[in-house]
């Protein structure tokens, strides 16, 4: 018998071996009472003397490696059984956590994509800004009485001359847009600004802003007025009754305020409108000529508007939201409502 090639045979079969009961037909195929193996040791005694002491002790090593190698592939099978045992496929999975956008992401997104369709080119800016760009080029000189509309976060800086700070509205990109473009055009910034102020239900430190800017020969307040009505149509999909009403802004003339009924009280008064029926959403106005002609453009052949829209008052309306602090609360059980 050539036990070295039948050896091999055995363990190439050994190995393609996965479960119990092809084990078994392997045991009784080569360890078995009817196995070559079991047949040669049977025969063995009417071998001649001689090789009977050759074929003896060889033919009982193979008997005792075959066994060694059924023993170890079956305390193999039976631990991986308990394991596979022990794993319940039924069991349901919990499902993992999905992340989601903001509601100001949200708000904002929906923002920008009606004034896209619109026309208007999406603008950004630094939010640490210079005295120049925040205030002097938007008709706010130093001393100015105005400039106790924006109490603001100073930033200590080396460069003194610079008086850096951080932005108190969107509006100097317009200034630094217009320092770098003509005529006509129509832009869009949203990002954030910063006020040093006490909070409440509608006044937040750091807030954001969409900045709209308009400017051609021969934009009119009518423009601005047909704009807005249209862009909050689309956003809010609602009829919201608007009003616009004088306002004062240095970079503006003339300005207004626009505001749109209280979405909680419907108008009767509450705590969130101050009892107004109204809640303010955004200034605007016609853009003031000095801010024009700060910025290198002809005295008297360009005109047109100019809008800051708070991004948490929309989101405030759209959401039913009355309370602005939320938006910065990190409170999961505010956030996972969107
Ligand atoms: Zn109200």
């Amino acid at each position: 018998m050539d036990w070295e090639k039948i050896s091999s045979e055995a363990k190439i079969e050994l190995l393609q071996v996965t479960d119990l009961l092809s084990l078994e037909k392997w045991r009784i195929s080569y360890l078995g009472r009817k196995s070559a193996l079991a047949l040669f040791l049977r025969q063995l005694k009417d071998l001649p003397l001689e090789e009977k002491k050759i074929q003896g002790p060889l033919s009982n090593k193979v008997r005792q490696s075959w066994e060694k190698m059924y023993q170890e592939k079956n305390d193999d099978l039976k631990n991986n059984q308990i394991v596979s045992d022990s794993w319940d496929h039924t069991v349901p999975v919990k499902s993992a956590l999905n992340g989601h956008l903001h509601p100001l992401t949200l708000m904002a997104e929906k923002v920008v994509s009606v004034f896209e369709k619109m026309g208007f080119e999406i603008v950004e800016g630094p939010e640490v800004e210079d005295d120049y760009h925040n205030f002097e080029a938007l008709n706010v000189p130093a001393n100015h009485p105005a400039r106790d509309m924006w109490d603001t976060f100073w930033i200590k800086s080396d460069e003194k001359e610079k008086n850096l700070l951080l932005r108190t509205h969107t509006s100097p990109d317009q200034i630094r847009y217009m320092e770098t473009h003509q005529p006509p055009f129509r832009i869009l910034v949203p990002g954030r600004a910063y006020r040093h102020e006490a909070t409440d239900a509608t006044h937040e430190m750091q807030f954001y802003q969409i900045e709209g800017l308009v400017v051609s020969e021969d934009i009119t307040l009518a423009n601005f007025k047909n704009i807005i009505e249209e862009s909050v149509r689309h956003i809010f999909k609602k009829d919201f009754k608007i009003i616009f009403r004088p306002d004062y802004f240095p970079f503006v003339s003339p300005g207004v305020e626009v505001d749109i009924s209280c979405f909680k009280c419907r108008g009767k008064g509450c705590r969130l409108c101050s009892n107004t029926g109204w809640i303010e959403v955004m200034g605007a106005g016609m853009v003031h000529e000095k801010v024009l002609t700060n910025v290198g453009y002809e005295k008297g052949r360009y005109q047109g508007f100019a809008f800051g829209l708070g991004l948490e008052r929309y989101a405030m309306i759209q959401y039913g939201i009355d309370e602005i602090r939320l938006f910065e609360s990190a409170d999961l059980r505010f956030l996972k409502q969107f």
